[in-house]
């Protein structure tokens, strides 16, 4: 058995002149290596395809991360029918032998850190702590999830009576079509990948389209790691032209989604039409949005309450499933959280990812671009512009943190997803209507509670309907094997990524029971 689990410390870039250095060397290695060709990868082998699409560095718009070679439906057919072979050894080969894979690929994300850290940098936009909490991330998963493996195969204790044994045992499903989203693009990518594999399964990953080279990098490290070819095939590609087709094969056996609510919506009602051919029910793990709220009570840490609160909001450019877009707050003390939330937010460095002061960069595309522009005219409509409302895209995609004040508890920007830096504050008069305004959403994944109150901390507890409540802290954050992540509601299908579960939505149980 390895030693126990323990989450991968961050660097303190700070305070860690070597990791400093190291971090910028990779920013100018990686620097070098702009603008190579990514091909499709099935069986191991590389495929090129007429169609390429530039991933490209959101802060530079001018700037080639990458030529993605995109998969057509005939090649993505081919990624399903090599993963259906290997599916046959790979089903059969040891616990051991799989979790033996993901620590070794641990170890080589743990020596390339600042490497991956500058991919995130440069082709997400984000910042040097961001980016090293998310490889962090990624090296968690690995971790925890090759201990996981060890755990479960070993079975569960069953009841036996004299004249027979019994057994019960998990086996893979097949073939899952693993989707992983941008803002974690190396993280929630790889975490979702290595879930499927350690399992006994064999994957078809479709890279977020504005992240694809990072995963291609992650495809180096399983290689290096050790694991065969075919077992994750890497299908670059569109989701009008391949999403469908690999959602609706028959040969699917399930789909690890992790995105917007619509595309999730449309990947769950399609996984349920049974094609044929298809002789089982599709499984769809499923994490898609959030309207995360930060509730401050009356007697309540009002610096703890306004540090949180601007933190959850911006970090990121508020693009984190977790992030915090509304803050409720009681009419006691909303002036104050108010005041000094708009005071940190004036003082963030909005610019570059490249440079270390940066606390916040761009958004990722000019879709998302549009689009937070557009909620930023709807809150001018409905609430107090208090800071920011700028955007710029003349070089890269930014906007402005922005704080909308006043905003009624059924407006539009306290109901929809913005997945931007626009935060909106509303009052509540009392513990009971903070309550009422948070839960007032078709979403349920994070919230916070700010209170020194016991009591109130206790109904929070209760009755925030949320897959991750945090008590006086931000948000965001969730550490994985500490603060298994995943929400209620149309957060998704609350499959707790980084918990003792979460590989259990793998696999099948199978019961055997034998008579002498
Ligand atoms: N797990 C991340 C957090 O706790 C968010 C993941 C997401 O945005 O999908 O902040």
């Amino acid at each position: 058995m390895p030693v126990p689990y323990k989450h991968e410390p961050l660097t303190t870039f700070k305070t860690d002149p070597t990791a400093t250095a190291e971090i910028i060397s990779s920013i100018k290695k990686v620097e070098s290596e702009l603008g190579k060709k990514y091909p499709i990868i099935i069986d191991g082998k590389f495929f090129e395809s007429a169609h390429i699409v530039h991933s490209i560095n959101p802060a530079n718009k001018a700037e080639i991360i990458g030529r993605v070679h995109y998969a057509t439906k005939e090649i993505a057919e081919q990624a399903i029918q090599s993963s259906l072979t290997h599916f046959e050894t790979w089903k059969n080969t040891s616990a051991s032998l799989r979790a033996g894979i993901l620590f070794r690929a641990a170890a080589i994300v743990r020596r390339r850190k600042h490497e991956f850290n500058a991919w995130l940098v440069k082709e997400v936009g984000k910042t040097w702590a961001e980016a090293d909490g998310e490889t962090a991330e990624c090296i968690d998963f690995l971790e925890y999830y090759g201990r996981q493996i060890l755990e479960l195969s070993q079975g569960r204790p069953l009841n036996h009576n004299s004249w027979e044994h019994n057994e019960f045992t998990y086996l893979p499903l097949g073939v899952g079509i693993v989707i992983p989203p941008f803002n974690f693009s190396l993280a929630i990518m790889a975490g979702t990948v290595v879930a499927a594999v350690v399992t006994g399964n064999t994957v078809v990953l479709k890279p977020a389209e504005t992240a694809p080279v990072i995963a291609a990098k992650f495809m180096e490290v399983l290689k290096e790691a050790g694991l065969p070819d075919g077992i994750v095939n890497y299908l670059p590609g569109s989701g009008a032209e391949i999403g469908d087709y690999l959602v609706d094969h028959p040969k699917t056996r399930f789909i690890s989604f992790t995105g917007s609510r619509a595309v999730g919506c449309r990947i769950y009602e399609r996984a349920a039409k049974v094609h044929e051919g298809q002789i089982w029910l599709k499984r769809v793990i499923a994490e898609m949005g959030g309207k995360d709220t930060i509730i401050v009570d009356k007697e309540a840490d009002i610096e703890l309450a306004a540090q949180s609160i601007t933190k959850s909001a911006f970090a990121y450019s508020g693009q984190k499933c977790s992030a915090c877009s509304r803050a409720v707050v009681h009419e006691a003390v909303y002036d104050a959280v108010l005041e000094r939330v708009v005071e940190l937010t004036e003082q963030l460095i909005v610019g570059n990812p490249t440079e270390e002061t940066t606390f916040m960069g761009p958004v990722i595309s000019e879709q998302s671009f549009e689009k937070i522009k557009r909620y930023i005219e709807i809150g001018k409509t409905e609430g107090r512009l208090m800071t920011g409302g700028q955007v710029d895209d003349s070089t890269g995609y930014f906007v402005e943190p922005t704080i909308f004040a006043d905003i009624d508890e059924n407006a539009r920007l306290m109901k929809e997803e913005i997945f931007g830096p626009v935060l909106a504050f509303s009052k509540a008069k009392d513990f009971d209507h903070l309550l009422q305004i948070a839960n007032n959403t078709d979403y349920g994944l994070t919230g916070a509670v700010i209170s020194q109150n016991a009591a109130n901390i206790e109904r929070a507890k209760r009755e925030f309907h949320v897959g991750n409540l945090y008590i006086n802290r931000g948000c965001t954050a969730a550490i994985v094997g500490y603060q298994p992540f995943g929400g209620f509601n149309m957060s998704g299908t609350d499959s707790k990524a980084g918990s003792p579960d979460y590989l259990l939505l793998h696999v099948q149980a199978k019961s055997i029971s034998e008579t002498f």
